[in-house]
């Protein structure tokens, strides 16, 4: 999607410092992060979020997950713990309309979540 600022860490008109990439998946810092560690994984074809991503590929919204708890170990946060979040649409507080799992470690966190 043109528009779309996740898209553009994708095709590389916006540098992004990766934390991991593959073919269908991109992980990156959050630029403002909740937590000591912060990052978001990607997919690398645009969906709004995880409602479409669901509905038209389901075994990416598992990889992606699954991308995101095999970089959790690489980090060390696999064993203290750490906390997955997908922001879906604006009740939730979603601000970039492009899907994107939130993993965050390194501190305690609440539940339920405010
Ligand atoms: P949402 O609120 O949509 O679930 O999360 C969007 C996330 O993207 C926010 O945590 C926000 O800090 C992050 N973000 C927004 N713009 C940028 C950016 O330019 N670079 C990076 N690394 N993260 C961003
Ligand atoms: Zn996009």
């Amino acid at each position: 999607m043109t528009d779309c600022l996740f898209c553009k860490f994708v095709s590389g008109e916006i540098p992004v410092n990766p934390v991991y990439e593959d073919d269908s998946v991109l992980a990156f810092n959050d630029i403002n992060p909740q937590a000591p560690v912060h990052f978001l994984v990607i997919p690398k074809i645009h969906f709004r979020n995880l409602t479409d991503a669901a509905e038209s590929d389901p075994e990416l919204v598992g990889s992606l997950l699954a991308t995101g708890a095999r970089i959790a170990k690489e980090l060390g946060i696999s064993d203290s713990g750490y906390r997955v979040v997908l922001n879906a649409n604006e009740d939730a507080g979603q601000t970039v309309f492009h899907l994107h799992a939130h993993f965050l470690g390194k501190r305690k966190f609440l539940w339920p979540p405010g």
